[in-house]
């Protein structure tokens, strides 16, 4: 006695994604990145189900307290940093893992009344033009730290790609290789206390140059490809999430008859149209159009009409038998999250992060 709109997250994908990440680069550290509730799959159980992984990425120091406060004993590196002086403190005592990438994050940490030494990853902008230190500064930035007592002995530095999921595109090269240039003008170099981290997961797939001591996956690990194209490593990957509800209506519409708000889709012909209880409240997109694929019984059928709150509308003339209580799919591996996104203009990455918390997560294995 439930509502059957559920997100079903399979933890033995997890486990099997994040291996391939280690399988490609077996040298490499893998970070899984569990930010924005672990791309909208639970961070907390994603966390717990990735038991080995070494550390942890978030995006701020409230997603890092909430997993430590849950348990998770691992380090957990905030990606942006420290957003006030205060929290350098809070990050010390409870082994957070500090990206620096700019002068203010620095001074806080250089002049912290932290008794303990808190981990710093030096972050580098190479050509993202978001976050990061100058390469030019790195070198007077590095040392800086490196003479603090506030600071750990071992520090990454690091860098992130901007188009990386675009093989063709020369930028990953280049900023691999001011990357490099920096680090050797600078006379650093990695040893057991100077790590370097550059690839996301779109670089570990497809960017074996980019390989270094850290690697932060973290679509990949969902189980989706950050490519538009097929791709030998990309596509031995499997889909964590199952987006899954059920029809829960069924009626027929005559030809001329519309379906929906603003009737914006018109019946061409006698048709069967089930109405399935998911809506853009569930986080279906309510931009997807006409003809986005539902799978119904696991059958591709067309989005009819537009997205409700609540519900949407599917035309199932095609098939032969469809009763209340059938299964429709709206992503998961036999419908990847990026061909939904792709009707909708946007990415798999955003259908995955709205989810919100409506949707109970299921978790399996
Ligand atoms: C989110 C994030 C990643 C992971 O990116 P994916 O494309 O999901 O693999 C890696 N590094 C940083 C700095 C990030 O913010």
């Amino acid at each position: 006695m439930s509502r059957p709109t559920v997100a079903i997250i399979n933890r033995q994908a997890l486990r099997d994604n994040l291996a391939l990440a280690d399988l490609l680069a077996p040298a490499s550290k893998s970070m899984p990145m569990v930010k924005a509730n672990a791309y909208g799959h639970g961070a907390l159980e994603v966390c717990k189900a990735l038991q080995n992984a070494p550390a942890f990425g978030v995006a701020c120091i409230e997603e890092a307290v909430a997993l430590r406060s849950a348990g998770i004993e691992q380090p957990i590196l905030l990606l942006e940093g420290t957003f006030s002086a205060d929290e350098v403190e809070v990050a010390a005592e409870n082994n957070f893992w500090l990206m620096v990438e700019n002068e203010a994050q620095k001074q806080a940490v250089l002049t912290s009344s932290s008794t303990q030494a808190v981990n710093v990853w030096l972050g580098m902008d190479t050509g993202m033009h978001r976050l990061g230190f100058q390469p030019d500064d790195i070198g007077q930035h590095y040392q800086a730290l490196r003479a603090s007592s506030k600071v750990a002995k071992s520090i990454v530095l690091a860098t992130h790609f901007a188009c990386a999921d675009d093989l063709e595109n020369p930028a990953t090269t280049e900023q691999t290789n001011s990357f490099q240039r920096c680090l050797s003008v600078n006379s650093i170099s990695a040893d057991e206390n100077t790590e370097l981290s550059l690839a996301n997961s779109a670089a570990i797939l497809g960017w074996p140059d980019t390989r270094r001591q850290w690697q932060r996956p973290g679509y990949m690990i969902y189980g989706n490809s950050p490519f538009p194209d097929a791709h030998e490593n990309a596509d031995q990957l499997t889909p964590v999430m199952t987006f899954q509800s059920a029809v829960i209506s069924l009626r027929k519409v005559k030809v001329g008859e519309s379906v929906g708000y603003t009737a914006n889709w018109k019946a061409p012909r006698l048709s069967t149209i089930a109405t399935i209880t998911v809506g853009y409240g569930d986080g279906y997109p309510r931009q997807a159009p006409n003809g986005t694929p539902v799978l119904i019984n696991g059958v591709r059928c067309p989005l009819v009409g537009r997205v409700s709150m609540d519900m949407i509308t599917v035309d199932v003339t095609d098939l032969n038998e469809v009763g209340i209580g059938d299964k429709a799919t709206l992503w998961g591996p036999d419908l990847p999250v990026n061909e939904v996104a792709k009707h909708c203009d946007t990415i798999g990455y955003e259908l995955l992060t709205r989810m919100p918390s409506r949707v109970p997560r299921i978790y399996l294995n």
